[in-house]
């Protein structure tokens, strides 16, 4: 039976090209910075947003751990949406790693608003937190892959400037809305003050994420990876999945997201479904009828070959990335028209 993977672009493997890119890689000891591979992906990431350093770590949790842990001090807080995978996903890290309270903030599907983030900055009194950082997420995961575009995030660059903030961007697939928006990462460099962005989801890496900032700000995050115990040694083998990654698979992430419209086209006429967020990028996210349990349906997707994921009680959520074809698209539209009654 034919397989289908939608349970996350974290799924992919690498193909027979990027594997030989890691077969022939130059490789080095990264602890001294002498690994020629891992010293070329980070200067092609920081060249690709104007921003003049980058760090390869195993992980965009590690990423944005490292970046709230640089960016702030104990009492301090961040302020993020209150879906942000810093919140949701990285098992609370901030307090632990940084010291740190966070704020979460509401806005429809994961998107922030200026006035909201403005109005919960804390004034300055000894008896309050003091409101540090702000972290968007473009595009955000839990927010079913909803986007930002520039025009929007100039306002938070502003406001964070006024305030004093640092402005953080989990970029995890930043890229994603990039193939929409047609947007300029050096636009995203000017408006940040730090960015991660993960090979290893769509772009098809099998491990890896960036974090780009400022020299001195990526010289603190060199020695707080080291502390986190991600100072790597021959990593370049990874760094060259990233390499290849960079600069073949950014532009077919638009067939993922086109595919994920398509879907989610096919799912809007079904009777079992009760209605379909708004798909912008790779991520769909939609609600079953009431009375129907995620966890049902789940099981007959999967005996009919489709993984998918709960996305709560009676939500549901596929990701489309660059392991899913033609075929499997056709099959998956098959399948879901099929589970009607
Ligand atoms: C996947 C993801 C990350 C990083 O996750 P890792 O699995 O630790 O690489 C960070 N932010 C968002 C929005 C993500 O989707």
């Amino acid at each position: 039976m034919l397989r289908i993977d939608l349970i996350s672009d974290t799924v992919t493997k690498p193909d027979a090209p990027m594997l030989e890119a890691m077969f022939n890689a130059e490789v080095g000891d990264d602890v001294f910075s002498e690994d020629p591979t891992i010293n070329r992906l980070q200067e092609m990431a920081a060249d690709m947003f104007g921003m003049e350093a980058a760090l390869f770590c195993p992980s965009g949790t590690m990423t944005n751990q490292i970046a709230i842990a640089v960016h702030t001090s104990r009492l301090d807080e961040v302020l993020c949406h209150e879906y942000s995978h810093i919140y949701q996903y990285e098992t609370g890290g901030y307090a632990y790693n940084s010291g740190v309270g966070i704020k979460l903030l509401p806005g429809a599907n994961g998107i922030l608003d200026v006035e909201t983030v403005a109005a919960a900055i804390n004034p300055t009194h000894d008896w309050l937190a003091h409101s540090r950082l702000l972290v968007l997420e473009n595009t955000s995961n839990k927010g079913g892959g909803s986007f930002y575009t520039l025009e929007q995030i100039k306002g938070f660059t502003q406001l964070c400037k006024e305030k004093n903030m640092g402005l953080h961007l989990d970029g995890a697939r930043l890229f994603n809305a990039l193939v929409e928006t047609g947007e300029d990462t050096r636009e995203y460099g000017k408006a940040f003050d730090s960015i991660s962005i993960c090979l290893s989801k769509g772009l098809g890496a099998p491990v890896g994420s960036l974090l780009i900032g400022n020299t001195e700000f990526i010289r603190k995050a060199r020695r707080l990876r080291k502390a986190m115990g991600g100072g790597m040694r021959q990593a370049g083998y990874l760094a060259a999945a990233g390499i290849y990654a960079l600069e073949h698979n950014i532009k077919r992430l638009k067939l993922d997201n086109d595919r994920a419209k398509e879907l989610g086209q096919v799912l809007q006429t079904l009777n079992y479904v009760k209605s379909v967020r708004p798909v912008k990028t790779n991520i769909l996210i939609f609600d079953l009828n009431d009375g129907l349990m995620a966890a049902d349906y789940l099981e007959k997707l999967s005996d009919a070959g489709i993984n998918a994921a709960p996305f709560g009680p009676s939500t549901i959520r596929f990701v489309t990335h660059l392991g899913i074809t033609d075929e499997m698209i056709q099959r998956t539209k098959e399948i879901l028209i099929n589970l009607q009654d």
